[in-house]
């Protein structure tokens, strides 16, 4: 089964490249740990889920797997009617990579 070098997902044998991340799947995932074994630490937050996504999609491309954990989606009862679009996000990597990623977040937070 191909598996994504960037996302870990595990696709069925015809597919080609994860439409998430457009990697090439390999047969077998580079020595990595399972995601249970890392350590994730927020390394930055967001106003909103649309510089999330940018910011995921920089560190992806740059190889940095990264989780993004919004707080509309975790803080369940919304009491505050729908406005539930302004909620920060907090970027969440590998401890082993806060450093490049802030790096490349760094360089991305001018274009914000
Ligand atoms: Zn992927």
């Amino acid at each position: 089964m191909p598996f994504c070098p960037s996302c870990g997902y595990e696709y069925k044998k015809d597919v080609i490249t994860c439409p998430d991340c457009h990697r090439t799947l390999v047969e077998k995932l580079p020595e990595e740990r399972p995601v249970k074994d890392t350590q994730l630490i927020s390394i930055y937050s967001l106003p909103g889920m649309v510089y999330a996504e940018m910011v995921k999609e920089a560190l992806e491309k740059a190889g940095i797997r990264c989780i993004i954990k919004s707080d509309v989606m975790t803080s369940g009862l919304q009491s505050k009617g729908s406005q539930s679009v302004g909620g920060s996000c907090q970027i969440l990597v590998d401890k082993k990579n806060k450093k490049k990623a802030l790096d490349i977040l760094h360089t991305m937070v001018d274009h914000i």
